[in-house]
């Protein structure tokens, strides 16, 4: 496993941060830690990085414990924290000779995290000129530059024009192929963009820790359908990948699909073939997006 998280739990004063949190991360995965704000999420970063200790549980990164091997935690992680605190005043190339010295790693690295970071056209400029974008590139180039195990980014795509926002989850798409990443965000779309896997968080207690792939696969459509005369349910049962349906009023029916291939032609066919007229048809979508705000509202 590259982490595993075991009962962690951290209060600030009276303020639960993480309320006995468990997961593990296996080699190669990209995890996306996905709750809304306040939910725990940098805290339980900060505490894999060695910067804050837990009160209670326990984890390791890459088969080291935080609590006593954390000279080799920190090897092990590069970090891209919530705000990334770069020089302004620095030269690109300035900031990673700085950051490669930190890291004791030799200064000819740094023309290899540049061109994996995409930085080749800006890595003349100071950190100051550069877009909110680039300067996200060089905190990934820093955190890359002892070519760590691990990465763990926080909200890396936040305050990212949109543009921006699509190159950097390229970016950490590419990254990934070789590394173990765990990146958290408020966006559920992020992470059906980027990762494989999702943990969601919400108000410091785990609420699901799924595969994409399986969530997709469960994903539900919800069809509301009116004619012009009543039908029978059994009829509708009788829809591919129908799972329910429900009159909910008048001649209107809500009809549950288990597919995300959508079913309005289907339902408009239906209608045809029994001598329906359609009134009104639409789609709601049972899907990530759904699922996240139903398990944190
Ligand atoms: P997220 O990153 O998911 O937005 P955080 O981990 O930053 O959430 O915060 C979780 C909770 O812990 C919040 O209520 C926050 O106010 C509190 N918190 C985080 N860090 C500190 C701190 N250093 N001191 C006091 N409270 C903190
Ligand atoms: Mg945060």
């Amino acid at each position: 496993m590259s982490i595993t998280v075991t009962n962690i739990t951290k209060t600030f004063g009276v303020q639960k941060a993480l309320d006995d949190v468990s997961f593990s991360i296996k080699k190669g995965e990209i995890v996306g830690f996905l709750g809304p704000n306040g939910a725990g999420k940098s805290t339980m970063m900060r505490i894999l990085t060695t910067y804050y200790k837990a009160d209670n549980g326990n984890a390791e990164v890459n088969g080291f414990n935080v609590l006593t091997a954390e000279t080799n935690v920190q090897k092990s992680i590069g970090y891209l924290p919530e705000h990334n605190p770069l020089y302004l005043e620095m030269y690109v190339k300035e900031y990673l000779a700085f950051n490669a010295d930190v890291y004791q790693v030799p200064k000819s690295k740094i023309a290899a995290v540049i061109e994996q970071t995409g930085l080749t056209p800006e890595s003349h400029k100071k950190i100051g000129q550069l877009s909110k974008g680039y300067r996200q590139r060089v905190g990934l180039a820093a955190a890359l530059l002892h070519d760590p195990e691990v990465l763990i980014l926080d909200e890396p795509t936040t305050g990212l024009d949109p543009n921006q926002l699509v190159e950097i989850r390229k970016l950490i798409r590419e990254i990934g192929k070789e590394k173990t990443i765990l990146l958290s965000t408020h966006i559920m779309k992020e992470v059906e963009a980027v990762c494989d896997r999702v943990i969601i968080i919400n108000k410091g207690k785990l609420v699901a820790d799924k595969k994409l792939e399986e969530l997709r696969e469960t994903e539900e459509q919800i069809i509301e359908v009116e004619f012009d005369y009543r039908v029978e349910e059994q009829l509708l049962n009788q829809l591919p990948h129908v799972s329910s349906v429900k009159n909910i009023g008048g001649f209107v029916y809500e009809i549950t699909f288990a597919t995300s291939k959508d079913m309005r032609p289907a339902v408009f066919d239906f209608a045809h073939d029994n001598q329906l007229k359609t009134l009104q048809l639409s789609r709601k979508n049972k899907n990530l997006e759904s699922l996240f705000s139903e398990l944190t509202h």
